[in-house]
């Protein structure tokens, strides 16, 4: 049987709709939630994601400014101004978008937001929230992914997850999430050995490789849920996921696309993040 197709944008549509009413509400009561992203360089990726996060913001009512720095920026000034943004009142989320140009230390940078003001949810005091299963700023598309299974009623305790990637910012926290969902989770990486031992007992694969196709059909369970957090462009400049959806959509229960799928999810969860930071909760 054909999987269902986890269609992130629908789910983004009706979650944004419910964000756009609370922050009319907050608008009445005087609060205005205010997003600043901080762009540097000129790569046409970030540019392109930073417009989405602008776009996405206006949208629901936050309010975003963007400041553009030269490639050339020093560490020092990107410090500072990251300083100067922890102490503005009006500020409540702070995101740098990443990759920085070669010559900045990124943990530092990540280091210097206010916790309180790290919508991305990369200061390590979020992430160790996060392991204690603390209140915390979730990183955006390991939180969205999390949003999509639940969306489907999929059941995440005591299901063994695999976790194809160990970034920092996707596959890492995407397991401990699932954790404390009550998964069992195995995180397969780059150094990996026989892989598909591993891809083909998971009820729930999650894949954030960064490599087109590389997930077929043989490296599932029948029935395994599959969400495909890769973003690739192919030659003649088409967006694709990491795993190879028409292989594999007649094997798993669920599936998501790309596009469509993890990507807008990502953005929609950086507007509730700013929503929180707004309302102080954490
Ligand atoms: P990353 O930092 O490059 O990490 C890639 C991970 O994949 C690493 O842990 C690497 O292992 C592992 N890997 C590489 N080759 C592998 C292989 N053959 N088998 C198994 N694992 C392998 O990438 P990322 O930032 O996590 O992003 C992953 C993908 O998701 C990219 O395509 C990115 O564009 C996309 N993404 C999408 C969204 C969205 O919103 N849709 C958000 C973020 C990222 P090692 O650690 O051993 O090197």
């Amino acid at each position: 049987m054909a999987a269902e197709i986890i269609n992130g944008q629908l789910l983004a549509k009706e979650l944004r709709r419910n964000m756009k009413n609370e922050i009319a509400e907050l608008k009445q009561k005087g609060l205005t939630p205010h997003l600043t992203v901080i762009l540097i360089g000129d790569d046409p990726a970030s540019h392109s994601y930073v417009r989405g996060k602008e776009k996405a913001s206006a949208e629901v009512g936050i309010s975003s400014k963007i400041i553009r720095m030269d490639k050339t920026v020093d560490q020092k000034t990107l410090l500072t101004k990251i300083a100067a943004l922890n102490k503005d009142e009006n500020v409540h989320g702070i995101l740098v978008q990443l990759p920085l140009p070669k010559h900045i230390e990124e943990q530092k940078v990540i280091e210097a937001i206010d916790p309180a003001k790290d919508v991305d949810g990369f200061h390590p005091i979020n992430i160790g929230r996060m392991m204690v299963g603390q209140d915390a700023f979730l990183p955006c598309t390991p939180y969205g992914i999390i949003e999509m299974l639940k969306s489907k009623n999929i059941e995440i305790a005591g299901k063994h997850v695999v976790v194809m990637g160990r970034s920092n910012i996707v596959g890492k926290p995407m397991g401990q999430l699932l954790l404390n969902e009550n998964a069992t989770v195995t995180y397969c990486h780059s150094k990996t050995q026989d892989i598909k031992s591993y891809t083909k007992k998971a009820d729930i694969l999650i894949v954030a490789v960064g490599k087109a196709n590389i997930v077929d059909s043989s490296y599932i369970k029948d029935g395994a849920v599959v969400i495909d957090v890769g973003v690739n462009r192919t030659e003649e400049g088409k967006l694709t996921g990491d795993v190879d959806f028409d292989d594999v959509k007649e094997m798993a229960s669920f599936l998501t696309p790309v596009p469509k799928g993890v990507g807008p999810m990502t953005i929609t969860m950086l507007l509730s993040n700013t929503i929180k930071a707004a309302k102080g909760l954490s």
